[in-house]
C-alpha cells in the first residue's frame, strides 16, 4: 500500500472513477460524502493526503480546507482541490482556503495520477525527504 488517500467528493461518480484510479494504482481509499465527515475522517485517519472537492453541501471546500489547516496532525497533508471551478480566481481562493493546488474537472483518467502525486514530491521535498 503506497499510502492512504482520503477524498471528500459528493458526486457518487466521480468518487467511483477517483477511487478506481487511485486503486489501480496502490493507494488505500477512503470516502466521505460532505465537509462534515470528511473533517471527522481526516482527524482520526491522517490520510496521507486529502484530494477535497470544492462544491459540496451544507460546507463548501474553502471552509472544509480552512477548517482541515486548523488542526496541526494535518499541517504537512497536501490537500488537492478537485473542482470543475475553472475561472480565473479560483484558483487562488483554493489556495487561501489553505489548499496545495488543484486539479480540473473533469479529471483526466490519463494524468490524473500524476497530478495527484506531485503532491507528495512537493511534501517530501519540503520535508527534506527523496
Ligand atoms: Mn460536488
Amino acid at each position: 500500500m503506497k499510502g492512504k488517500i482520503l477524498v471528500i467528493e459528493d458526486n457518487e461518480q466521480n468518487l467511483y472513477l477517483v477511487r478506481f484510479i487511485l486503486e489501480q494504482n496502490g493507494y488505500e481509499v477512503f470516502a466521505a460524502l460532505d465537509g462534515q465527515s470528511g473533517i471527522e475522517m481526516a482527524a482520526s485517519l491522517k490520510p496521507d493526503l486529502i484530494l477535497l472537492d470544492i462544491q459540496l453541501p451544507l460546507m463548501d471546500g474553502y471552509a472544509v480546507a480552512r477548517n482541515l489547516r486548523q488542526d496541526p496532525a494535518l499541517a504537512d497533508t497536501p490537500i488537492v482541490a478537485v473542482t470543475s471551478y475553472a475561472m480565473t480566481g479560483d484558483r487562488e481562493k483554493t489556495i487561501e482556503a489553505g489548499c496545495d493546488g488543484y486539479i480540473e474537472k473533469p479529471i483526466d483518467p490519463d494524468t490524473f495520477m500524476a497530478q495527484v502525486e506531485q503532491h507528495f514530491i512537493i511534501r517530501d521535498q519540503r520535508s527534506g525527504g527523496q
